[in-house]
């Protein structure tokens, strides 16, 4: 057999392969070759899955765990994980080719969803409705059961720890599907979780394809919940095939970021988010400002330093610590995005910096456009890469209708030193987060998810906790 790394699936408490021994190729984006295997899920493969977590959930300690002990449990592998913080950031920047030190803040990340989940759960109270009639009424937040959770491959570890975390938390048993591009981090995290002593079934990980592996999950009526977060396209096949079984949704879906630079804005600040907002992660965030509208007082200006700020960002090998900006993840993203940048002067737009790198790397450089009309494909739909297309404008009423005229509203993000104009423009705009002068900052508490082809439902805080778990009332008689 090979000598590369295998990542089996995590299920009822050990690694293995798959029932008829399948397995795929993993691939390293950047020296684009293959380096290790996963085990390929088939729809029995997921059954088993679902067979354990459910036995977890309906005979096992967890669901029936104080809270406390259930927190503690959720911190320990929260401990492990900040053991190994650069084992996990390197199987994500192998990966996928995210810069290390951007990786290992993703695990940062993921290690605090961890901790703020158990910390929300364990310090949560229900609420009690004092009535006129002789009675009153209380709350209470128990688990909902088995939750299929399916996470995509620009974030790996964070995306599925975010949905992870909250599920868990709450008492429920989960099953995650790694995106098939990423599996590996997600299965460590597996191998952690049986380290930390969670007992077997309480997380699974199921290894494959969209289909069999997550299309088995979300149509399987002994799944409670589903958790999703990818494109909208797909999200619209997972709402449909857990409709068949009624679980709820939560889905969480692509963007098209408006990004809005007013004349009085901070320039240096501006500038700065501008460059991570559509380069970080090559561009590959679906939170993205891939809409750029800047004001025409700064056009020029604005324009020369965000086109030498992009210029300046060093390409290359992610593992090299002075890299800021590498491959994208898969030949088919790079195949996608490329597509996207030829077509941008065919519809009479113009490349001011960037382009498809002809070195044969799957590299499409930090790609500034303009002139684009609004009806260019790079302009409406979502490309999930390193490109931006700029507009000028005139006044406030004017962005408002722009940044709001598109089927996503995921996310926006408007810069000015204006405050009631701050107030006034983030309340007009439709998304499901404004960020005022700063970008991808988060506080777990606050809801977050998409309007229109963006999502349906919000996670974080209180939303998580209407989600994975089935709130009931409790009438007493207390006047007898
Ligand atoms: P994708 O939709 O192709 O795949 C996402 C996941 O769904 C993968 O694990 C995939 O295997 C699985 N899948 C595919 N078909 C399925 C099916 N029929 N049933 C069940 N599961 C299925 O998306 P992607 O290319 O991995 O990720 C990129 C997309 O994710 C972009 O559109 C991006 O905007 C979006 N995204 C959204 C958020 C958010 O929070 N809103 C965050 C990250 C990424």
């Amino acid at each position: 057999m090979s000598e590369l790394d295998f990542f089996g699936h995590i299920i009822d408490g050990a690694e293995v392969e798959s029932v008829d021994g399948g397995r795929f190729d993993v691939w390293n984006p950047w020296t684009q070759e293959v380096w290790a295997q996963a085990a390929l899920g088939s729809a029995e493969d997921a059954s088993r899955a679902i067979a354990s977590s459910r036995k977890a959930f309906d005979d096992g300690p967890w669901p029936r765990m104080g809270r406390v002990e259930r927190a503690n449990a959720i911190h320990k592998l929260a401990d492990l994980m900040e053991a190994r913080v650069d084992d996990l950031a390197r199987l994500d920047t192998t990966n996928m080719a995210k810069p290390f030190a951007q990786a290992k803040h993703d695990v940062a990340r993921s290690v605090w969803n961890f901790r703020f989940f158990a910390d929300h759960q364990r310090d949560n109270v229900g609420e009690v409705y004092p009535m006129d009639s002789g009675h009153h009424s209380y709350s209470e937040f128990g688990p909902a059961g088995v939750v299929a959770a399916i996470s995509p491959w620009n974030f790996p570890l964070m995306m599925a720890s975010w949905k992870i975390a909250p599920a868990i938390a709450w008492g429920n048993t989960c099953i995650i599907k790694p995106s098939e591009d990423t599996p590996a981090s997600v299965t460590l995290l597996g191998r952690l979780a049986l380290e930390a002593g969670l007992p077997p079934g309480v997380l699974n990980v199921l290894n494959g394809h969209g289909a069999p592996a997550g299309s088995s999950l979300t149509g399987d009526d002994r799944v409670d919940r589903v958790t999703f977060t990818g494109s909208s396209v797909t999200g619209k096949h997972v709402m449909a095939s857990a409709a068949t079984h009624l679980a709820p949704v939560s889905l969480e879906l692509g963007g098209k970021g408006a990004n809005i630079v007013f004349g009085d804005a901070d320039l240096d600040n501006a500038v700065y988010w501008a460059v991570e907002a559509i380069f970080r992660n090559s561009g590959q965030i679906c939170l993205a400002g891939s809409r750029l509208f800047v004001q025409a007082g700064i056009w020029d200006e604005f324009m020369d330093r965000f086109k030498g700020a992009a210029e300046a960002l060093t390409i290359g090998d992610p593992f090299d610590p002075a890299t800021r900006f590498s491959a994208l993840a898969s030949r088919k993203h790079f195949d996608k995005v490329a597509s996207y940048v030829e077509s941008v002067e065919l519809e009479g737009g113009k490349i001011l910096t960037g382009g498809v790198d002809d070195s044969g790397k799957w590299l499409v450089r930090p790609t500034i456009i303009a002139d684009l009309p609004l009806t260019g494909r790079a302009y409406c739909e979502e490309i999930f890469g390193p490109v931006c297309v700029v507009n000028k404008f005139e006044s406030e009423g004017e962005v408002v209708r722009l940044a709001n005229d598109t089927r996503y509203g995921l996310n926006a993000m408007l810069f000015t030193e204006n405050l009631s104009r701050a107030h006034r423009v983030a309340s007009k705009l439709r998304a499901g987060t404004v960020w005022v002068n700063c970008f991808f900052i988060r506080d777990l508490r606050t809801p977050f998810g998409g309007v229109g082809d963006s999502g349906v439902g919000r996670e974080g805080g209180n939303f998580s906790r209407e989600f994975f778990t089935e709130p009931k009332a409790i009438v007493m008689q207390i006047d007898r």
